[in-house]
């Protein structure tokens, strides 16, 4: 059974590189049948925090990527990290070092000065016939692993293909901090372990860490598990992908008017691909999803193309959801609803206009309220070519069938009446009601203000 996780760590929002990698990892399970594991990494105490778990976990729920197990938390397994760093304590593959910050400091010092990579140079690593120093007192040690000192660590990565590194570049790294809490790479050791990961996929700056981590495995007596390492995202200009570029939190993505649909295809397209295929559903990706198919360079950031299929999911969304979620955008930008057309009705007319629903929002607004006509362009518009004709109007709308057919020939009659082309009378109205030539089809906005509103408005701005 396949078994795939997510490990993010709480210490920042989910952003869209993380998600990405949450997607894949999901997609994988998803089409194989298996499960999908979500693991909250929270050993470092520091800078954990509970708010930023919670919009990890709002994100993930937003995009609707759901989990079988978890969320597991690493604090809540100290006791399962110490019981194995005894034993392999125990078992001589790891040891403890009480070397202090200050002398791995100087070392490390030493070693640049000679030109050197810096590593840990192993004062406290048992060997046969070596003499080790007396333990210095009140130094909490730090457990170390006992790293192979000659071989190789290869790996076949599902989306790397296949890679080694000598042991010899490694040294021993920590599995316990003084602390009684595991580094991350002892702890992902652990628990991917434990919870019987059998396709680690996650971002490709840990690809150093994978020959660290198979090395703790082979102690362990543990089959490592097959490692996909998804190369990480830039933006536009080929930086790495930061709040420079713009949102970069999933939450925010929401909030700015994105449908959860659109930023999930667009996350899927983010270094993976199907042919030309750019918009499809979850179901279908699912199904197309390979990791031999993730791009082996880094994907860039396209903030285009996502406004793009943001646009057309928007225009295929049904009208009643896209009602529901303007909503929160139209409180925030304090329009009151009350007595105004309905809202899913609105949608319909509005949603090919717009590629967020912030925007569609906006859209919304000359239906609420009426905005003050701009002088000197009605002025310029209100000819004593067009005044006469705008004046019949005026009291044929009180008369007209209130729907789009019988208005739009309402408005062709009165232009054909008075000479006029459309545009000549349909401007000055636009404007005398909503402030702005800008909206959609008269026929259509003006049967969905009303005819009580129609007439209110026209008065109330006639100069
Ligand atoms: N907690 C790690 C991170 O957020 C997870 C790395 C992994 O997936 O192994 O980067």
């Amino acid at each position: 059974m396949v078994r795939t996780r997510f490990a993010p760590s709480p210490t920042g929002y989910l952003h869209i590189g993380g998600a990405r990698t949450a997607l894949f990892s999901w997609a994988y399970a998803r089409k194989h049948g298996g499960q999908f594991i979500l693991r909250i990494e929270d050993t470092d105490q520091e800078r954990s925090t509970l708010e930023s778990e919670k919009a990890i976990l709002e994100g993930m729920a937003w995009l609707g990527i759901d989990w079988d197990e978890g969320p597991f938390y690493q604090m809540k397994r100290l006791d399962r990290y110490k019981e194995i760093a005894q034993r392999l304590l125990d078992e001589g593959k790891a040891y403890w070092c009480y070397a202090s910050k200050e002398e791995l400091d100087a070392m490390r010092e030493e070693q640049r000065a000679k030109g050197e990579k810096p590593r840990y140079d192993g004062r406290w690593r048992p060997e046969p016939g070596k003499a080790l120093p007396t333990p210095p007192a009140g130094v909490t040690p730090v457990l170390r692993f006992k790293t192979p000192l000659d071989g190789v660590v290869s790996w076949d990565d599902m989306i790397k293909g296949r890679i080694t590194v000598a042991n010899s570049e490694l040294d021993d790294l920590v599995l316990m901090r003084g602390d009684g809490i595991p580094t991350y790479n002892f702890g992902v050791v652990v628990d991917d372990w434990d919870m019987g990961i059998t396709h680690c996929i996650r971002g490709d700056d840990h690809v150093n860490n994978t020959p660290r981590q198979i090395n703790i495995y082979r102690a362990l007596g543990a089959e490592p598990p097959i490692f996909a390492h998804v190369p990480m995202i830039l933006g536009h200009d080929g930086e790495r992908l930061s709040k420079r570029h713009g949102a970069v939190s999933v939450l925010q993505y929401q909030e700015d008017g994105y449908l959860p649909e659109a930023l999930l295809n667009y996350l899927a397209r983010l270094g993976w691909g199907h042919g030309d295929d750019e918009k499809f559903s979850m179901q279908q990706f699912v199904e197309w999803f390979d990791a031999a198919n993730v791009s082996h360079s880094p994907a860039r950031f396209d903030q285009e193309k996502l406004a793009w299929l943001n646009q057309q999911y928007l225009k295929e969304a049904d009208n009643d959801r896209l009602a529901g979620l303007v909503l929160p955008f139209l409180h925030k930008q304090g329009i009151a609803l009350d007595g105004g057309p309905d809202l899913a009705k609105l949608m319909a007319l509005l949603k090919d206009r717009v590629s967020t629903v912030e925007e569609l929002a906006d859209a919304c607004h000359i239906f609420f309220r009426q905005a003050e006509a701009p002088v000197e362009e009605l002025k310029a518009k209100l000819t004593a070519e067009t005044m006469p004709a705008m004046e019949k109007l005026k009291v044929d709308l009180a008369g007209v069938n209130w729907e789009a057919a019988s208005l739009n020939q309402l408005l062709k009659d009165t232009a054909k009446a008075f000479n006029l082309k459309l545009g000549q009378i349909g401007i000055p109205l636009r404007l005398v009601l909503f402030g702005t030539a800008q909206t959609p089809s008269l026929d259509q906005t003006l049967e969905l203000l009303g005819r009580a509103e129609t007439l209110r408005r026209f008065e109330a701005a006639w100069p």
